[in-house]
């Protein structure tokens, strides 16, 4: 099966929202403490499971397609402040949740998570067990740079109750990686691989990026095979946006050495292509999973969603955002926390919560939530089943639709019935696009996205 079809990607080539979120995360405003404590009272009176992300902003070198939000430092004494400030953060988000709720889901990220110590991530890892109550059986993930890991980091993860690990590899070619500053060999990233699992390590995800500069379908092909001999649960196959106007980073970047967009469609062609043949499934948005993974069978079952940290198997989890930039989704809300260190170090200080902007969602939200995420989990939309839940009659509601629904059809994107909508093996890869469709805020919105494909 073959998910490409090069006429329909140049015909829909346009920017758009990942959909980690909806509203996502440029309509977030103005979001007080007061708001913040509402809907945690909200999200009590619910009650069910939690999942806590954590931020370690901190990279000791600085990968030069980054667009994330970091602090690039050799210094290790940044840490220990840091962990301060958590804690303290950790106690107050702490208190407010009701001491019943379990946490099935902890995720580190980053920046490199890694760049605490062993001992400085057992220490963060016991803060938060001693502020939540843990379920025994829930899935524990971070974010490793196998550059600084070793077989005592690796025992230490463990030691803090992670059995999940995601790990950056982008590229293995040399030149790839000199072009990017990322010298990261195969052969350091599979000892880590084998050492995680030797270890009990349940789930091993990687991350790739097509579109570097210096890669061809050829460079990328030998990555692939080098991936494909470490049989990673799950594969993460992002395309680089370069906009270096947006992040400071990619100025270092040689626009001459970057593929061409034709190139670039070919190198994406040929990786679907060949992790479709390997036998992953296509589960989403830049994302393959073994068929046996917890993420292929959620989707299989209905039950997949998807967060902030991508597709989750945890629909009914809010999330508490800890540290430098994190988000959280709280009852009816979304919460972002401080983007600037040192802000954010005061505002802890000052005994706060470091929220700085977020949205309350409101009903419209809710209906056009529950589209985009069915459509993005499942690539499948049954109407009554909207209407029964959402309280609408569907084709009033989206009336205005329609037009645009219709003419994907007619491209083959999907298909529209009386009550339904499924998309098409052609449209999967589009399904940013099709989203957009139900997103009320685009018009309006003046933020740079990246391109769909
Ligand atoms: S890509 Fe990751 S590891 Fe590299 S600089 Fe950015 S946050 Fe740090």
């Amino acid at each position: 099966m073959s998910l490409f079809d090069l006429a329909l990607i140049k015909k829909y080539d346009q920017s758009g929202p990942r959909y980690t979120s909806y509203p996502t995360a440029n309509n977030f405003s103005a979001f007080t403490q007061d708001d913040y404590k509402q809907q945690v009272e909200i999200s009590n009176s619910r009650g069910g499971p939690i999942s806590l992300y954590t931020h370690i902003p901190f990279c000791d070198t600085v990968c030069f397609y980054c667009g994330c939000n970091k602090v690039v430092t050799k210094d290790k004494t940044k840490a220990e402040p840091y962990l301060d400030a958590i804690f303290k953060e950790i106690d107050m988000q702490g208190e407010l949740f009701d001491s019943n709720r379990n946490v099935e889901q902890m995720h580190f990220g980053g920046g490199t998570p890694t760049f605490l110590s062993n001992e400085q991530i057992i220490r963060l890892s016991e803060k938060l067990q001693s502020a939540f109550n843990f379920a025994e059986d829930g899935e524990y993930s971070i974010e490793i740079d196998p550059r600084g890991v070793d077989e005592d980091t690796i025992k230490a993860l463990a030691k803090a109750k992670f059995n999940r690990i995601s790990l950056g590899v982008q590229d293995f070619n040399d030149d790839v990686q000199k072009a990017v500053n990322r010298i990261q060999s195969y052969k350091q990233t599979k000892a880590v691989i084998d050492i995680a699992r030797a270890n009990g390590f349940e789930s091993v995800s990687i991350d790739l990026i097509y579109g570097l500069p210096k890669q061809s379908v050829a460079t990328f092909e030998t990555t692939l095979k080098q991936v494909s001999e470490l049989r990673p649960d799950r594969i993460s196959l992002f395309n680089y946006a370069h906009l270096p106007e947006l992040f400071k980073p990619q100025r270092r970047i040689n626009v001459l050495e970057l593929p061409s967009a034709d190139e670039k469609l070919a190198i994406f062609k040929y990786s679907m292509d060949y992790l479709l043949d390997l036998g992953y499934v296509y589960i989403g948005m830049d994302h393959f999973a073994l068929p046996e993974d917890p993420l292929a069978i959620a989707q299989s079952e209905g039950q997949l969603y998807r967060n902030f940290q991508g597709y989750s198997t945890h629909a009914d989890c809010d999330i508490v955002g800890l540290g430098l930039s994190s988000i959280g989704q709280v009852g009816d809300s979304f919460a972002q926390n401080e983007k600037n260190l040192e802000n954010y170090y005061k505002v802890i200080d000052a005994g706060n919560l470091a929220l700085i902007k977020g949205q309350t969602i409101n009903d419209d939200d809710k209906v056009r939530r529950a589209v985009i995420m069915g459509l993005i989990c499942h690539f499948k939309l049954d109407f009554v089943k909207v209407e029964k839940e959402q309280g609408i009659i569907f084709k009033d509601y989206f009336a205005d639709s329609f037009a645009r629904l219709e003419q994907m059809h007619d491209d083959g994107l999907i298909e529209l019935t009386d009550n339904s909508i499924t998309v098409m093996d052609k449209g999967r890869l589009l399904i940013r696009n099709i989203c957009m469709v139900f997103d009320a805020y685009l018009a309006t919105s003046k933020t740079q996205f990246s391109k769909t494909i």
